[in-house]
């Protein structure tokens, strides 16, 4: 269901409002409620209203329909009030028929063809080593950039040029032109086909850089990867993008960094962790060994009596941390307990002297246990 809406109270006016106080209305509360302005979340919806009781309001038939026998009326009589589409029209090209522009809306076009303008940033992705990973490095890269065109200082213009000034838009990059829409004629304004928006004639355009102001140039650059740096990490490298235009600065390099796993270590965080078979006798009677971590070999206690998946801890042997020159994580073991499938004869003979006595053991503990519970 259409709710009935009384367009005079829309536009604030009485019923015998003259055309020129509708409009004088209509402009008043069509600025009031414009979105561009007015940020209250019902303010499309009102400014749609707006529109759609000026357009009936402001023809004499529609008009003289809706007094008699109001939005049903319009209806019946083949008027469909709610084809009023705002969508269709550009809400600025409303503003700049009726105020005469000027009213600063971030549109693309209204920005001056020749403000500075920031260039774009750029994405390059490397691999490095696991162990670059850990302790940094250096690494030398190549990228594809614009940077500024020397032959024109980066103006885009031939500084011989005669008319260097668009004779199209005159320098303004963009043009206007009318059309016809439902609330009347408006002027609406487009990017200067000439000159492609840059206000700048091109036959004064430079040789060099076709009036781009910038050129596509290979540079090689070192940058400095440190240590602790994770899978994945972004580095900014300032300015090293794309060249801005008319002045604006350049953009961005960011470097991806993706490390290459290592078949020795696993990373988490700045721990390390790998994993030690060791055998049933060593989990028994404790050990110790020779492991190897990230930064060369190191000695590592196996307690007596180590169970499997054990962790043990090798303090401070793991990753530096990003930005500290001190402090590292730790490298952990998890102990992985192997029982031999094949022992020798000998083996075998200690084996089972082993079992005997771990047989003596419990029975002696049961006799005890009986005994105890006899008295
Ligand atoms: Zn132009
Ligand atoms: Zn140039």
């Amino acid at each position: 269901m259409t709710k009935t809406m009384d367009y005079y109270e829309i536009l604030g006016v009485d019923k015998n409002a003259t055309k020129d106080e509708l409009k004088k209305a209509f402009r008043q509360k069509a600025r009031q409620y414009h979105p561009d302005v007015n940020k209250a979340p019902d303010a499309a919806d009102k400014f749609k209203e707006i529109g759609k009781a000026y357009e009936t309001l402001s023809d004499d038939n529609k008009r003289q329909i809706y007094d008699r026998y109001g939005e049903d009326g319009l209806t019946n009589a083949g008027f469909n009030p709610n084809t009023f589409n705002m969508g269709d029209i550009d809400l600025s090209d409303i503003f700049s028929s009726f105020f005469g522009g000027g009213f600063g809306f971030s549109r693309g076009y209204e920005a001056q063809a020749n403000a500075p303008q920031r260039g774009d940033d750029l994405r390059l992705d490397i691999q490095i080593e696991f162990e670059e990973s850990c302790f940094g490095c250096e690494k030398e890269i190549k990228i594809r950039h614009l940077e500024p065109c020397e032959s024109c200082n980066s103006t885009g213009v031939d500084p011989n040029a005669k008319d260097t000034v668009c004779p199209v838009c005159h320098g303004q990059g963009r043009v206007q032109k009318s059309t016809q829409t439902i609330l009347g004629s408006f002027t609406s304004v487009t990017t200067c086909p000439n000159c492609h928006g840059s206000g700048k004639n091109p036959k004064s355009f430079c040789k060099t850089c076709r009036g781009a102001g910038s050129v596509e140039r290979e540079k090689k650059l070192t940058i400095k990867i440190p240590h602790g740096i994770e899978h994945g990490s972004k580095m900014r490298v300032a300015n090293e993008g794309n060249s801005g235009l008319n002045g604006g600065r350049s953009g961005d390099l960011y470097v991806v960094v993706h490390v290459k796993p290592s078949k020795e270590f696993t990373r988490e965080g700045f721990d390390i962790y790998t994993e030690l078979e060791i055998s049933n006798l060593q989990a028994v009677l404790g050990d110790t060994v020779t492991i190897k971590t990230i930064h060369g070999q190191a000695q590592l206690n196996i307690p007596r009596g180590s169970q499997n998946e054990d962790k043990l801890t090798l303090k401070n042997e793991g990753v530096p941390y990003l930005g500290s020159t001190s402090q590292k994580g730790n490298h952990y073991v998890i102990l992985k307990v192997v029982i031999p499938q094949k022992i020798s004869a000998q083996e075998e003979k200690l084996y089972k002297e082993l079992l005997e006595l771990s047989r003596a053991q419990q029975d002696g503990i049961i006799d005890r246990v009986k005994s105890v519970l006899n008295k």
